[in-house]
């Protein structure tokens, strides 16, 4: 790169005035980073310093996760719900055949730890929707999406519209891959960009009485390896930028058609009555973690909010299954997604049982001695309690404390 580079002028003011050939007089070969130091812009403290949540630990997270490894970004959490199958070796480098049946999350962590032992990985084997709290989408600088499902993709969507965190997002199919870069709170978002044909494709993932299709979890996607390198590859130069705080094109595809070889990109239309535009105050931090009860929390709320007061649920909530032939009615506690059809068969008939579903707690409540955890709420989150007159928004801060364990999932 000559100093015509169009990335020059990210030099100004830096720090860093020698030119390039007097900064390879003075590289430290016993520096690991030493090689990525010439490069005028680059900052190894903020990429030491950074925090970076992985959705996924397929095809593309594993090439996600070793190119954050390569960089020497600090603190790494991941997320994936799945264990390794054999049919995963051919397109994932952080795997080996003896790893077959272990957690992807916690086997990818630990390769990603043995190529940088400078990187804290931490693994968390769940969902994440249901097991990630939305305070660690705040503490994070950037989420990089390594998904295969749209349901997942708009949870993270608006977990990062609420708490401004910027995220990064790709999809492969066969040969050909897609990026997308998303900066709230003002770029278009995922959610912008979805059509009548991806909400309809949505709802198929939950059939009726809308309980999940045991059958339908996971769309098989064929993909190849290469796409993935590639499309994972950009992802992280895209977040390598976001964290050095360069010009990224959010709201925008990257489209790459690998049989004819274009790249193209897109600018995704902003649609400001989208669903996801979503953007929270600042948390109070409580005392209290999802171990405590629904009643602990309205406690140590009551102070700041005038009642009476109201936990929103953001999972829905299946209190009952209720046999629409024969009125069997048997109890349950469980958000919707986790129960699955042979759960909701009425005992008495056969028949198949329609859910209960709440979304609020009111104070007082029958539930008030559940923990939230039990309510669905996970750990770590930031749960809204609306007041008479005004929501208050709390940080579940007393699970601060498990959060570099991964709140025992990786364990
Ligand atoms: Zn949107
Ligand atoms: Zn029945």
């Amino acid at each position: 790169m000559t100093d015509e580079s169009p990335l020059t002028f990210l030099d100004e003011g830096s720090g860093n005035t020698e030119t390039p050939e007097e900064r390879a007089l003075i590289i430290d070969e016993d520096d690991r980073y030493g090689r990525l130091r010439l490069i005028p812009w680059w900052r190894q403290e903020r990429l030491n310093a950074a925090r970076v949540l992985v959705v996924g630990a397929g095809a593309l997270g594993n090439e996600v996760l070793k190119n954050l490894a390569l960089l020497g970004v600090g603190t790494i959490y991941v997320i994936d719900l799945d264990n390794i199958e054999t049919s995963n070796l051919s397109r994932s480098v952080l795997f080996r055949a003896e790893d077959g049946g272990q957690s992807k999350a916690v086997v990818a962590a630990r390769r990603t730890r043995e190529i940088n032992p400078d990187v804290a990985v931490i693994p968390m084997h769940g969902d994440v929707i249901h097991d990630v709290g939305l305070g660690l989408f705040a503490e994070v600088d950037v989420v990089i999406g390594c998904l295969d499902n749209r349901e997942a993709r708009l949870w993270v969507n608006r977990q990062c519209w609420k708490t401004g965190t910027p995220w990064v997002d790709a999809g492969i199919q066969e040969i050909q891959g897609v990026v997308k870069v998303f900066q709230p709170p003002d770029s278009a978002c995922y959610e912008c960009a979805m059509t009548e044909r991806d909400y309809q494709l949505l709802n198929l993932r939950y059939s009726c009485p809308l309980l999940r299709r045991d059958q339908i979890l996971e769309g098989k996607v064929p993909t190849a390896p290469t796409i993935a390198s590639m499309m994972a590859a950009l992802e992280v130069q895209e977040a390598l930028k976001l964290i050095h705080g360069l010009p990224v094109a959010a709201g925008s595809a990257l489209v790459f058609n690998g049989v004819t070889n274009q790249f193209y990109t897109t600018k995704l239309p902003r649609r400001d009555e989208c669903l996801s535009h979503e953007t929270y105050p600042e948390p109070t931090e409580l005392p209290i973690g999802h171990r405590h009860t629904v009643g602990q929390l309205f406690d140590a709320v009551r102070d700041t909010l005038e009642g009476p007061l109201s936990l929103a649920l953001e999972r829905d909530l299946v209190t009952a299954i209720v046999c629409p032939k024969c009125g069997g009615r048997s109890e349950m506690m469980r958000p919707r997604s986790r129960v699955r059809m042979a759960d909701a068969v009425c005992a008495s008939c056969g028949e198949a049982g329609l859910p209960e579903t709440l979304h609020v707690i009111e104070d007082p409540s029958p539930l008030s001695s559940r923990t939230l955890a039990e309510v669905g709420v996970p750990p770590f989150d930031i749960v809204r309690v609306d007041g008479a007159v005004e929501s208050g928004f709390f940080l579940l801060a007393a699970d601060r404390a498990d959060r570099e364990r991964g709140w025992g999932l990786g364990v």
